[in-house]
């Protein structure tokens, strides 16, 4: 137990550390350059939050929360999914004052109690962006066209985006009826979970994953066959932008958000060659869940990429992130005041922007300089007693092996030309 993590979860590790730091920094970049600003909520929020901004017939809600009652009795959630707290957020600290549309994204760690397979855990992350205020078809394209940018900008291939539309109360009652009616003489060969919710529920059969649900879903009624003119001509409109600027789609009427308060736009980014989790990121409009929340009615729509996911396909398409950087010196020395003058030398010169690693250990001058190989330093600064005494430190080119004697004072001035014209 004490030397091993909870199932479902992963330790990241230096080496892997540096990759999500690069996914971490583009997403950051590609978010500035489109206008959306970083919100941090917190870890944990109100159960109550989730079972309102998440809808109490999903899987999340019925199965996959880490709920428990904090000290004082609250029911307290880790959050399962970003968009619910970044709404709680919006409402809480009045961003709807401020010029409109909100534009925001996060980044962060998730927590579902899901059975664990590769692309599925527990704590796992995402990147996910929200827009609160503007039902403009050209935001839709424009959040689905982000997530693309970011994927594309990291060479993936393969990609396919799926879109749909769920369209709006008004179509979603007309659906459920026609659902309802379509799946009452199969009632009894849903899955528990879909025969219960048909009454309440019957869109959410739609992306049930049991394949005989799948099967006998396969020619019900279509969100896009109920949908009203206005929906359609928002769904056109979507397409026409996505078109304009260039991305290709696929209209997948079997992709649905099954709540009442997902309206219009639904995607999903798919990527073939990771297995069953083939989703990278999902997506959609959700035009009700604001004044759902709490808030005025407000128009809001958003995506959620999972890190994980990402880094794996990355893996899978053996594309290659930047290395992290190497330390530009090592120092290896010799004897006690030796340990002592480097231990000064190697702060000295970090303060001055260098990254220095050094020995720790009293280890012999032959395995230092086998670190500092390990290392891939170009240079190993060396002090010994004798080149002490006359401030001095012997400097090795690691390639070459050769060393040449240059004084402390120099070291820097010596390094900053070395290292910049990268010899
Ligand atoms: P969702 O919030 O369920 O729409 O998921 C959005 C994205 O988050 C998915 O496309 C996945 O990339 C990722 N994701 C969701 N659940 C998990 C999980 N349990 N483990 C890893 N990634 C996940």
């Amino acid at each position: 137990m004490l030397t091993t993590r909870p199932r479902g979860t992963n330790d990241i590790l230096p080496g892997e550390v540096e990759k999500w730091q690069y996914l971490e920094e583009l997403a950051r970049n590609v978010c500035k350059q489109y206008g959306y600003h970083e919100i941090r909520t917190p870890i944990f929020e109100h159960t109550e939050l989730f079972l309102r901004g998440v809808g109490e017939t999903t899987d999340i809600v019925e199965k996959e929360m880490y709920s428990f009652l904090d000290r004082g009795e609250r029911n307290i959630t880790l959050r399962p999914e970003g968009t619910a707290p970044t709404v709680r957020a919006f409402l809480e600290n009045k961003l709807y004052a401020q010029p409109q549309p909100t534009k925001l994204f996060y980044i962060g760690p998730m927590f579902r109690y899901d059975r664990p397979q590769a692309g599925r855990y527990r704590q796992f992350h995402q990147f996910g962006i929200e827009v609160f205020g503007s039902n403009h078809p050209s935001v839709d394209a424009e959040v689905i066209g982000l997530a693309c940018d970011y994927l594309e900008r990291l060479g993936l291939d393969n990609l396919e985006v799926h879109i749909n539309t769920v369209g709006c109360p008004e179509c979603r009652k007309k659906h459920k009826e026609s659902l309802i009616a379509f799946f009452e003489d199969k009632k009894d060969q849903l899955c528990e979970t879909c025969g219960g919710r048909l009454e309440k529920n019957p869109l959410r059969i739609l992306d049930c994953k049991s394949p005989l649900c799948q099967e006998l879903s396969e020619n019900a009624p279509t969100t896009l066959s109920s949908a009203c003119p206005e929906c359609q001509i928002h769904f056109q409109q979507v397409q026409e932008y996505l078109t304009e600027i260039g991305i290709k789609y696929t209209i997948n009427p079997r992709l649905v958000r099954g709540l009442d308060y997902y309206t219009n736009t639904a995607f999903e980014i798919l990527v073939q060659g990771i297995g069953a989790q083939s989703a990278l990121c999902g997506g959609g409009r959700y035009n009700g869940l604001i004044e759902q929340c709490g808030g005025k009615p407000t128009p809001g729509i958003g995506f959620a990429l999972g890190m994980e996911r990402l880094l794996l396909t990355l893996n899978q398409q053996e594309k290659s992130l930047p290395e992290s950087g190497t330390p530009d010196i090592f120092i290896a020395s010799i004897g006690a005041e030796a340990q002592k003058a480097s231990f000064k030398l190697a702060i000295d010169l970090r303060k001055k922007g260098f990254i220095v690693e050094k020995d720790y250990l009293d280890k012999s001058l032959k395995a230092q300089l086998k670190t500092a190989d390990r290392f891939q330093v170009k240079y190993t600064l060396i002090l010994g007693e004798k080149e002490l005494a006359g401030g001095k430190v012997l400097l090795r080119d690691m390639a070459g092996s050769e060393q040449i004697e240059i004084s402390i004072s120099e070291i820097e001035d010596f390094l900053e030309r070395r290292l910049q014209k990268n010899e």
